[in-house]
């Protein structure tokens, strides 16, 4: 069907981080004029760019990868010196290594923070003291530090806005064809029922769990991927681990985190947190099997295997869960790495499938998208 409407510069699928960030490189860097941004929801990084762990990486949380260990070290000072105000640095991070189940001992760890050149240092005694000994190997002092998600979003309000680029909330991107002339063509539905078309020579596909959802000539992402219903428990962390990020490495362990934009702390554990997963396929829509999964909390069961291993987290005050569907890329289940996708399609030309994995990553997505050429319509 030929494509009516304003015809734009390009079209970004998704609010959400790489949405923005994307649409906004278009702008400044591209000189592109004409940009829409759709979000199905009511405003901008509501969905996994909310629901996250907030952790900025820096490398540790990855000895089983080294590609993604070392891209984290390099995007981390970007992402401070580009986002200064959305990140927080000022509490201590430890690592703890576990003496069973783990894959990497407290040696292989210091030795693979040393090759991706990483700073580890042993915690002192006071710190070591909150762990219980006859489960945890050696306890670190390491630099990492955490984002502020609300910062993020009024950061992609503000550039959005001055970039006057339009965003059209509460509105689903449905379809996707080939139009004529080169153009592509993005059936939009919004909430009020009503249907849309816009035209574009350019589609960027930014929407993480919803990419492979769109209906017409898109023949699906090349690269496999997972989905998964996650829970991280918020709690109100008690004062001895109120200043601290706690993550016990590598296995079925759990992670403590400040988590700025509510002012408490994340605690994700690597048994309870995913409740569900399923392979990512057309028609089964993440954000309704979410809507429709009862969001039965796990958080005792977190923060009881976490207290053998930490015992003050007993005295965590349960708050809130924050449910979100995770995308991950099948070829990762095992190394647990976090690379980009970045797909074009032979079959849709102009049109991109973008999938970050972590929120740092956004420098190597515009990495690639500094290697095409983009040029404008007339
Ligand atoms: C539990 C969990 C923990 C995580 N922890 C961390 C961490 O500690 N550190 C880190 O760096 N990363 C972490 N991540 C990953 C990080 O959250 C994501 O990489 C990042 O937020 C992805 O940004 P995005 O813009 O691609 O996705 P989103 O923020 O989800 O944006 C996609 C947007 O597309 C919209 N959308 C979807 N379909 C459509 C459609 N058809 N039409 C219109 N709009 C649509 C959605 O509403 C959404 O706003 C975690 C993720 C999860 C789920």
């Amino acid at each position: 069907m030929p494509a009516t409407g304003i015809k734009q510069d390009a079209i970004v699928i998704g609010g959400g981080f790489y949405g923005a960030a994307i649409a906004v490189y278009l702008a400044k860097q591209r000189g592109f004029n004409r940009i829409v941004v759709v979000e199905r929801e009511r405003a901008l990084l509501m969905r996994a760019s909310y629901n996250n762990q907030a952790r900025v990486h820096n490398g540790y949380h990855y000895p089983r990868s080294f590609t993604t260990a070392y891209r984290s070290r390099i995007n981390l000072p970007n992402f401070v010196r580009d986002w200064p105000d959305a990140v927080r640095q000022d509490f201590s991070k430890l690592y703890a290594i576990a003496r069973r189940h783990s894959k990497v001992t407290a040696k292989q760890f210091v030795r693979f923070c040393r090759d991706i050149g990483a700073r580890i240092q042993p915690a002192g005694q006071d710190l070591r003291a909150l762990f219980e000994p006859r489960l945890i190997e050696d306890v670190f002092l390491v630099e990492e530090y955490v984002f502020d998600t609300t910062k993020l979003a009024s950061w992609a309000e503000r550039e959005l806005e001055e970039c006057g680029i339009q965003i059209r909330f509460q509105t689903q991107a449905a379809a996707i064809a080939n139009s004529h002339g080169g153009a592509l063509s993005v059936t939009l539905k919004h909430a009020q029922g009503i249907e849309e078309q816009l035209s574009s020579r350019y589609v960027f596909n930014c929407t993480y769990s919803g990419l492979n959802q769109l209906n017409g000539d898109f023949p699906g992402t090349a690269t496999g991927l997972k989905q998964e219903i996650t829970e991280m428990a918020l709690v109100q962390a008690p004062p001895a681990l109120d200043n601290l990020g706690i993550t016990v490495m590598d296995g079925p362990f759990f992670s403590m985190m400040p988590f700025p934009a509510r002012g408490l702390h994340t605690l994700s554990h690597v048994r309870y947190t995913p409740h569900l997963h399923w392979n990512d396929m057309p028609g089964i829509d993440p954000y309704q099997k979410l809507i429709q999964y009862d969001k039965s909390t796990r958080a005792n069961r977190m923060v009881k295997d976490a207290s053998r291993y930490l015992p003050a987290v007993l005295d965590a005050k349960y708050v809130d869960s924050l449910f979100e569907v995770k995308t991950v890329l099948m070829k990762n289940e095992s190394d647990d790495g976090r690379p980009i996708l970045f797909e074009k399609h032979r079959e849709l030309p102009g049109y991109y499938s973008v999938l970050g994995g972590k929120i740092d990553n956004i420098y190597d997505v515009l990495e690639k998208l500094n290697d095409e050429k983009l040029s404008l319509s007339n």
